[in-house]
């Protein structure tokens, strides 16, 4: 769809870049694995083609967008849809939970959640943390993102592109692939190819630890200077002398001369444990 048709300029600062090849459309609702009794909460819906393709699939949309000036231009595209709520706010500030417990007890849907987007690339880091660390109750999250952070999320231990936000992604979840998307796919083009990833909220299977902040701040210490051994990154980064640092280390079963980008889920897990010990 062309923004130039409803008088809008795209916002470069809000990453406004809108999908125009709606084979791309099809494979992320697909990807998405909607049924009909499902409920779909789309991050910025932009001119509303995802959000119409969504709403065909979904018992019911909400859409979260945060630029006011599209707000009558979504009114217009989704007026043959009675199944969509969109809200004029910033998804960071937005309680999902509340949104989708609303949602169920209105009784709008009673089938899953799914979260679905083409994230504004300026803060896909940001929403990523946000949906995970607040632990949304969603079955899936289906998100198009710069290709090179789908790479990073879905890199192993031991490649060079694995960092924190691997770690703490494949925490939380089990990442897969739905498609590439090339720059041609959008207007305005974006100077960088895409990715769509979807990821699936681990429940029971997530690796059980005492306390995921401990996890989460673990994994950000370990990767602060990642040339760095686990023992100078964890005492530096992390503020905890090098003595301790080491004994919790070993307590965990890890080689205190080894470096971050060498660590599976579940060593950072036990490492976040021991810490846990310490601080009781
Ligand atoms: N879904 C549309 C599409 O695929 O054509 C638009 C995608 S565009 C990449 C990203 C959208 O997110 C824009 O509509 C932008 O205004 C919106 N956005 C940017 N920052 C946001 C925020 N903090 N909260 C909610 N929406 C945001």
């Amino acid at each position: 769809m062309d923004p130039s048709k409803y008088g809008v300029r795209p916002s470069k600062s809000l990453g406004q870049n809108f999908i125009r090849d709606m084979s791309v459309i099809e494979r992320i609702v697909d990807g998405a694995g909607i049924e009909p009794d499902d409920m779909v909460i789309e991050i910025g819906p932009g001119l509303g083609v995802l959000t119409s393709a969504l709403a065909s699939r979904a018992a019911f949309v909400t859409a979260v967008e945060i630029d006011g000036r599209l707000i009558p231009v979504l009114e217009e595209t989704l007026k043959d849809y009675g199944n969509v709520r969109v809200i004029n706010r910033d998804i960071l500030k937005t309680d999902i939970g509340q949104l989708v417990e609303e949602s169920r007890s209105e009784g709008l849907f009673s089938g899953k959640v799914h979260i679905v987007g083409n994230l504004p690339y300026y803060i896909t880091t940001p929403i990523i943390m946000k949906l995970l660390e607040d632990n949304v109750p969603a079955d899936s999250i289906t998100v198009m993102m710069q290709k090179e952070v789908a790479d990073r999320i879905r890199s192993a231990p031991g490649s060079r592109t694995y960092g924190a936000i691997s770690a703490a992604v494949q925490y939380y979840c089990r990442v897969s692939k739905i498609t590439d998307v090339p720059k041609e796919a959008f207007v305005p083009r974006p100077k960088v190819e895409s990715t769509v990833l979807r990821l699936e909220p681990l429940k029971d299977e997530k690796p059980q630890v005492k306390d995921e902040n401990m996890y989460l701040r673990c994994v950000k210490a370990g990767f602060a200077q990642r040339r760095k051994t686990l023992l100078n990154s964890l005492s530096s980064a992390g503020g905890i002398d090098k003595e301790t640092v080491k004994m919790r280390l070993e307590a965990a079963g890890i080689d205190p001369g080894r470096r971050a980008e060498t660590l599976t889920v579940e060593e950072f897990a036990r490492m976040a444990d021991s810490f846990s010990d310490e601080q009781d």
